[in-house]
Formats: structure tokens, sequence, C-alpha cells
């Protein structure tokens, strides 16, 4: 080719002409990279085919041709030339998402650290006397100490320095009273090499899943089905039994994709167990450089599986005979930066053009997928019953309104009374009765931080962020409070910023406050806690749930990450502190997530023999999300809920697109969304596009952000088609200012409206 056509990762929708000088070495083909000039700069593009350009048009030649080989292949090409199109972003962006950041030049691999120091706790402070006298000058030693705590009782200095800003001095003193150590530790480049292997799963299929497997045995290319059954009910074994018939018996290969790697370590060892080296793990802790190792692997050929989250979707791989989407109904898979795709609706699309078969599944699936699985475009699989002998756990309903304990009207309750607000007496009881017969027990509470406001007791404000309209959470470890959204922190006030009053209230339980109140009530109880905050190192996940799969810790407290798929048969209880944490926001799919939490929360108790027990404490005992929860009741859950996504239309009855417009200046954004909205409506008059509405605009329902204000307007329509095509025409046509920072950006699908 002399003249190529190539797609730039730059905001602009649409590619550029180029020559190919005589004699440059190198692929020149569609799919390899080329660097070319670009105003005055040197960009890193896709070449996607021959071009053409008129005559007496100026064309530049590129300046080299890195590859041999090209990095795409045609389908790949294809793939993000279909995902440019329907989630309205340039082709180069599209191209770039799909391909190893150590080949897109946007980040220089960089060499894995070998050792790094770590800090471990030597005396264990069981006694809350003994360490309040300890630490009685030493509040911030106290902090740290208890952090090293929830991180397990051992954490990298590297973390504690870097990420939670103590002070070197802190920690010379713990170490130098001889409560905390430091040590070395080699830092494990991967993991999942070196876990220990557990022997295959050998089940003979119930029938259940006998009919699954041999339906999708003679399911046709492209071929999609949805795989119904509850935690527990044997879905795994049914991909087990695919993979094995597509990768081993036919010698193709195949994806599998989990919401997060971290948090799914057994399913991964599963598949590990019967596919060993065939499979490349895509977890998120892989440097650049081992991505890109584990890219070349499978596009060679010598793997054969892809394991990984959203982005394994796009493993280099051929002849693709299988691709499973694990916990379908997880917003995980959908990415939250241009492109903003969803790995369910591309692995659909892959699949049709490379002739593989599709599985999702879920013990809750996604009204899309159900009503798709309805409507008979997908087909429906149904794993009936707990295939393992589980049985599906007693689910007991605490009111929180009836069994209100009777508070002294103080600002400080007393200890005895917190606890009793926050773990109500059944199941305290039940918590109890698990310690004493050393099962476990895994406790939710799906909000991090140690109380979710501050209020002042006089005037009633609440702390809320300065760049974000959203209130500032109170974090113990270290002492501040911290803004969720934007990770700005501030000391923790001790009077009120606005009417100077003293009595600050704290709101709303965090998962810090809770483990405080265990570990007073039950000082025995070794307790672990999982939450963004304990789990910010690469493996810090991973080492909590193998110290509950070996029997190390007795509560397990944590947010929604503790809900994922971990199978720990001597689990019988699961508490849920607070099922009323996010049910009320406003988002047409907050109901849906809060069953679906709940469902899958209360699926890891009772995976043994013993069986299980889960306790749920709300305030909203007749929510439907709630009670379907409480009687394992998915088909009516689907009903209420589609009944309700009727008038105003959602999803799936309708498709949508949000339309966000945002700026550093109020008026501003509120102006552009507004003639955004208006230019919508003109063109509708002047193209009239039936089945296609505009609603709004209005301030986002979280309006302010990191300094920058937010209105959205929502575009629904009734075809797939007319969205992409009206959505396509507002990015492409409505001019946005150079001014105020604005920007326009539209989410095709969206799995969130905040
Ligand atoms: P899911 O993936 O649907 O949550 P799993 O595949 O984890 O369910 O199965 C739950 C448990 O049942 C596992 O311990 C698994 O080993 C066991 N199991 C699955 N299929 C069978 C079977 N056919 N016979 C006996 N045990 C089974
Ligand atoms: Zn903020």
């Amino acid at each position: 080719m002399s003249f190529i056509e190539v797609a730039l990762a730059l905001p602009l929708f649409r590619t550029f002409s180029y020559r190919v000088p005589i004699g440059m070495t190198g692929s020149v083909v569609a799919g390899s990279r080329v660097v070319v000039p670009f105003r005055n700069r040197q960009e890193l593009g896709i070449v996607i085919g021959a071009a053409d350009p008129r005559e007496g048009m100026k064309v530049k030649d590129i300046v080299s041709a890195p590859d041999d080989a090209p990095v795409m292949d045609q389908s790949m090409l294809a793939l993000c030339q279909w995902i440019a199109e329907y989630y309205v972003v340039p082709l180069g962006v599209a191209l770039r998402t799909a391909l190893p950041a150590a080949l897109t030049g946007a980040t220089v691999p960089v060499p894995v650290r070998k050792t790094r120091r770590v800090a471990e706790i030597v005396v264990e402070l069981t006694s809350l006397l003994q360490r309040d006298e300890i630490f009685a000058r030493a509040p911030q030693q106290r902090a740290l100490y208890e952090l090293i705590e929830a991180m397990g009782g051992r954490a990298a200095v590297e973390l504690l320095n870097e990420k939670l800003a103590f002070s070197a001095s802190v920690l010379k003193g713990l170490v130098s009273r001889q409560l905390v150590a430091l040590d070395y530790e080699t830092v494990e480049r991967d993991p999942f090499l070196t876990r220990a292997r557990r022997t295959p799963d050998s089940h003979t299929p119930t029938g259940p899943q006998r009919v699954a497997i041999d339906r999708l045995a003679i399911a046709a290319p492209g071929h999609v089905a949805l795989l119904h059954g509850i935690t527990g009910s044997g879905k795994t074994l049914v991909y087990l039994e695919l993979l094995r018939r597509v990768v081993i018996d036919e010698g193709k290969t195949a994806i599998v994709l989990v919401p997060e790697i971290a948090l799914t370590p057994q399913t991964v060892d599963r598949f590990r167990a019967v596919f060993g080296d065939r499979i490349a793990v895509l977890h998120s802790a892989l440097s650049d450089g081992e991505r890109y190792d584990a890219w070349l692997a499978l596009r060679r050929g010598e793997k054969r599986i892809a394991v990984g989250a959203r982005s394994a979707i796009f493993a280099p791989l051929r002849d693709l005979g299988a691709i499973i989407v694990d916990e379908e109904h997880e917003g995980s898979y959908k990415q939250g930066e241009a492109p903003r795709y969803h790995a369910r609706e591309v692995a659909i699309v892959r699949a049709r053009a490379e002739g593989a078969v599709v599985v999702l599944g879920s013990a809750t699936p996604s009204l899309e997928s159900w009503s798709n699985a309805a409507s008979g475009k997908y087909e429906l699989l149904t794993l009936p019953d707990g295939a393992g002998g589980a049985r599906l756990p007693h689910v007991h309903v605490v009111d929180l309104r009836a069994d209100k304990p009777k508070a002294k009207p103080t600002d400080t309750p007393d200890a005895d009374a917190a606890f009793a607000m926050a773990i109500s007496r059944p199941l305290d009881v039940a918590l109890r009765d698990r310690l004493s017969k050393r099962e476990q027990s895994i406790l939710l509470l799906n909000r991090r931080g140690y109380s979710a406001f501050v209020q002042c007791g006089t005037c009633g404000d609440v702390a809320v962020c300065p760049n974000c309209s959203i209130s500032l959470t109170h974090h113990r470890t270290p002492e501040r409070l911290v803004c969720h959204y934007c990770q700005h922190a501030e000391p923790l006030h001790v009077t009120c910023t606005r009417c100077g009053g003293s009595r600050l209230r704290q709101r709303g339980l965090g998962t810090q406050q809770v483990e405080r109140m265990l570990s007073e009530r039950y000082p025995s109880a070794r307790i672990a806690r999982m939450d963004v905050d304990t789990t910010s190192g690469k493996w810090a996940h991973t080492e909590i749930l193998d110290r509950v799969g070996a029997g190390e810790v007795d509560i397990l407290l944590g947010t929604q990450m503790i809900a994922k798929g971990l199978d720990f048969p001597n689990v019988t209880l699961v508490g849920v502190i607070d099922a009323d944490v996010g049910i009320n926001l406003p988002d047409f799919r907050a109901s849906e997530r809060c069953f679906q939490l709940l469902s899958q929360v209360a699926g890891r108790a009772g995976r043994g023999s013993k069986g299980g027990e889960v306790f749920i404490q709300t305030r909203a005992p007749s929510h439907h999300a709630v009670q379907c929860a409480v009687t394992h009741d998915y088909h009516r859950f689907v009903h209420e809920e589609l009944a309700g996504r009727k008038h105003p239309a959602y999803p799936p009855y309708v498709r949508i697109a949000n339309v966000v417009v945002s700026g550093t200046q109020e008026d501003a954004t509120a102006r552009l969304a507004t003639g955004a909205a208006a230019w919508l409506h003109k063109l509708l008059a002047a193209r009239p596009a039936p089945g296609v509405s505009v609603i709004g605009p209005a301030p986002c329902p979280v309006e302010r952000v990191k300094n920058r204000w937010r209105w959205h307007v929502l575009i629904k329509a009734d075809r797939a088609q007319d969205l992409g095509r009206v959505g396509r025409y507002l990015v492409e046509r409505f001019e946005v200012p150079k001014q105020f920072g604005l920007r326009l950006t539209l989410d095709r699908d969206p799995v969130a409206l905040l």
C-alpha cells in the first residue's frame, strides 16, 4: 500500500490519509501500527486500510512502522469499528482500548519491584483497656496500629506511608515500643501461577446441568444462552464442561469474563485446576510488561483461554469457540470512561462475528438479559437447585424501626446502646452462637469509613466536600474527613464550621466503626475488614480471602466486595447490617442493585453441609427488593421491577443514552445543557424519529464532582438504531464552546445515572 488510512486516538471523528515512503521497513497493512506526523507532533496510529487521496491533496509521509506483523486482525478491527459506531467514540479511541498499554505507548512498562518492607504486629492488644492505656498519649500510633490490624496484621510500609499519609516517626514509635516489627518480603510476581492447585471438579452433572451442557453442545455459532441459577447451583461446572469440549476436544479458544479477578480467586482456581497452563489470567495487578507477555502468548496460541475482567474481551485469540460472562448483571462490565462499552454487549457482538457461543451466567440476571431470554433472543437455561447438596439459607428480616433500642437522648450514647443500634439482638445472638461453634460469619455493610457524615447538633449543618456536592465521610485511620468522589481530605472539625457549635454528631455507620464495635463486643473474635481502604495493596483481597479460607478469620466484615463469588463451607451466618444503603438513590437501577447485592451476599451462607442463616437488617422491610431477596424470589422481583419501569419508561422497555454536560461554571453548564436539549428537540422536529424522546435537562443527582458542575439530558428510544443515529448526530454536530472547561459526553446504555 502506498497510501494508507490511519485512525488516531484523538477526539476527532475522522481518519487521516498518509503516504508510505518507498523502502519503509516493517509491515504497513491493516491492523499494524504507524507513527505519523500530526500538527507538529508525532502520533501513534493504527492502519485501517488503503487510502485513495484525491488528486492534488497534500498527503504527508508516515514517520515509521514499528511492527513486523499487524497487532490486530480484521475481526478485531471490525469489533472496534462496531464499538466506535455504537458508543459514539472516535475509532482510534476504541482501537487503543483493545490493545495492551505496552503497544499504545500510553505508558512505559515498569519493572516489577522484587522486595518490599512490611510492618507486622507482634504484640496483639486484645483488651481495649490495655489499648487505651498504651496509646493514651499516642493517638497517631494507635491509629496506625489499628490500620495495620485492619489490613490483616501485616501491611506494606510503602502503602502506609504513601497512601495513608503517616509520617515515618509514628511507625518508628511503634517499632521502638516493640509492638510492630519491620521485615522484608519478596513480592510475588504472579500469585496465580504459584497458588496451590486444587483438584479439578469431577462431579457427575445433575439433570439440569446435563441439559444445559447438552444444549450448549449443539448451539449454533453466535448462539447466546442465559444460564440462570442461584449461587451454588453449579453454573461453574457447566462452564467447565463447555470449555472442555470447545478447547480440548475441538482445539478452539475461549474467553471467561469475571467481574473482578481479585475478588474471585476461587473461580479462577477452578478453571486453572482443569486447564492449567492453557489459561492466561489477565488480572489488574499485572504490570504493562506482564500484560503484554500474556497478550503475546494468547496471540501465538500458546495460551488458549483468557480469564479476566472487562478488557479480557479483547484477548487476541483466534478460532474463538466460546465466551463466558459470569455474573453478567455486574455493573463493573461497563467502562466508566470513553469508550463506555459494556463487555457483555461486546462479547455478544464478537461471538456473532467469530462464530462463538456465549453463556451469560447469573443468579440474578439483569433485566435486559432476562427480557432478551423471555423474548427468545437468548436461550434460557435454568439450574433450579443447589448442586452440591447446598440448600437455600433461611433468611430473617430484622425491622430496625420496630427493634429500635431505647437510646438515651444524649449526644454520646454509651457503647452498649451504640452497638445495639448497629447489631440487633437476634444478629448478636447468632454471631455469638457461631463464635462458640467455631463457625464463620460474614457481615455486609456497603459503606466504608467510620461514619457516613458528620452533622452539627445545633444547626444541622453537614460537612460537605468543597469540590463536590456530597457529604464528607469520617475515617478513623488516620482521623480525617474524606470525599469518596474526589479523595479530598481534611482534618475532622472540632466545632461546626457554620455556627461554631461543638455538638458534632456521627451519622450513619461505616465499616470502620462496626469493626471497632465488634472487636469491643467480641474481644476474642478474629475479625477481618475488607473494603477499599484495606485492599489498596495489589494482593490484599486475595490475602484476606485466603485467611478466611484457612479458617483464620471468625468474622469477615466488608462492603459489597465480600458478596462476590466466595465459597467457604464453614460460613454459616451472613448479616446485612443496613440493607437500605443505596436503595433510595435517584437511579432507576437502585432497587435492582439492592436486590442483586442482598441475594448475592445471602448466597454466601450455607455453602457447606451445615446449612446457613441470614439476617437482613432494614428500615424498609416491605420494599420489593428486600422482600424478594428474603424469599429468594427472582421471578417476583422481575415482575414487580418491570412494572415500575413502564411509566416513565426505562430499560429494558426503552434504550437510553445519558448525555452529561459538565463545566467549571454553573451558569454556563446549565445553559449548555439547555442548549443541547433544545438542539435535540429541533433535530427531532426537522427529521422525525418515531419512538425517540428527549428528557431534561436537569442537574445530575450528584450535581458537582471535582469542581465541575454537571447537568444531563436523557435520550430515550424504542429502537437501538434510532438512539445511535440521534446520539451520533449530537456528539458530532452540536458545538461545545471552548470555555469554562465545558464538555459533553454520551453514555449509551448507562448502568447508573448519578
Ligand atoms: P455456582 O457457580 O452456580 O455458584 P458452583 O459451581 O460453585 O455454583 O457449585 C456449588 C458447589 O456445588 C460447589 O462446591 C461444586 O463443587 C458443587 N457441585 C457442582 N456441581 C455438582 C454436581 N453435579 N454434583 C455434586 N456437587 C456439585
Ligand atoms: Zn469531593
